[in-house]
């Protein structure tokens, strides 16, 4: 249930009323926007009547909301969210590009692939430490090393980065990360969405390679409702019929969930396409659709990556993406 309330109400109003909501047994989320002041009641509101709400002084209106997520919902936080990276804005309009190998290989590759991205308009430095591969008979990450060397590229190029975390064990080890990834595999491992709800930092979840977007947007209701409200969306393609592409980008996400929710939407081109030559392509679509940024793979000799060459950009590929998406948001 949501109550929006009058421009005009008090803080003592707004106070009591919240008090009264809570001697009721529901927990209120303040939502205090530019423009408006929501309350957004969680936990069972059947017993109140809303009758009586609207006959308040300082209610303009109360709505009951239908959807089983909550914090997530646009209804309970009208304006967007804009999530804040060491520094760097994501939502809200601001436009921003991570960019790196899909792993960490040795401190020189990041380091070198991290000044080209910087260079070429990245803000953010990705780059995989633990590994979720389908064999496990293929590279499984550099893992705390692999978190070590991208601190080291933090520290020559002033990028925050971004890595995927597998298990809830190795929380200590992202204790200087900037942006937890969720990667898609692990959308819906509810024990690590609960632990990441009780930190204190941002988090990209993934969607699942199998997940439609309700489905999506409940993962991100685990995080928030144990407390972390920092969440970055990102559309990485999903499973289809199609195989000619590694996924099907679902393009038409990006204004689905922008509509359902206040979190910013990436979309992540390279894993959803699996092909270098198309991640331009489709990282322009992503820009026009809406997206607040976007996720690519870079690395400086893709042939020879140990994870994902295919659609890996070399930094000169990467550096004309750019160019190209930058120019779409001109147009915007
Ligand atoms: C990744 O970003 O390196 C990755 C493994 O992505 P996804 O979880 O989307 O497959
Ligand atoms: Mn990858």
């Amino acid at each position: 249930m949501i109550a929006v309330i009058k421009n005009d109400a008090t803080k003592q109003q707004l106070d009591n009323l919240i008090d009264w909501f809570n001697k009721q047994g529901v927990k209120v989320h303040l939502s205090q926007g530019e423009y408006c002041t929501v309350l957004g009641l969680i936990g069972d509101t059947t017993k109140i009547d809303v009758d009586l709400l609207n006959g308040l002084d300082i209610i303009e209106s109360v709505t009951r909301i239908s959807e089983p997520f909550k914090k997530a919902n646009r209804k309970f936080h009208p304006d967007d969210t804009i999530v804040d990276v060491g520094g760097v804005k994501i939502g809200g309009g601001n436009f921003e590009f991570i960019a790196g190998p899909c792993s960490v290989e040795s401190k020189e590759q990041v380091i070198e692939i991290a000044q080209a991205v910087k260079a070429s308009g990245a803000n953010l430095l990705r780059g995989g430490a633990f590994k979720p591969r389908t064999s496990p008979y293929d590279f499984q990450g550099l893992k705390a090393d692999g978190i070590e060397f991208l601190l080291e590229a933090k520290k020559v190029t002033g990028m925050p980065i971004v890595t995927e975390i597998m298990s809830a064990e190795h929380l200590p080890l992202f204790e200087d990360v900037d942006l937890i990834q969720v990667g898609a595999r692990n959308m819906q491992n509810f024990e690590l969405l609960k632990a990441l709800g009780k930190i204190n930092k941002p988090i990209l979840l993934k969607r699942g390679l199998a997940s439609t977007i309700k489905e999506f947007l409940m993962s991100a209701e685990y995080i928030m409702a144990g407390g972390n409200e920092q969440i970055i969306l990102c559309e990485r393609g999903i499973r289809t019929y199609e195989t000619y592409t590694r996924n099907t980008l679902d393009l038409s996400a990006v204004p689905v969930l922008k509509e359902l929710s206040h979190l910013p939407v990436l979309v992540d081109p390279s894993h959803a396409t699996g092909m270098a030559r198309l991640v331009k392509p489709m990282a322009m679509a992503a820009a026009a659709c809406g997206a607040d940024g976007l996720m690519i793979e870079v690395h400086n000799d893709p042939p020879h990556a140990l994870c994902d060459g295919a659609q890996s950009l070399t930094p000169k590929a990467f550096d004309e993406v750019a160019k190209k998406v930058m120019r779409i948001r001109e147009v915007l």
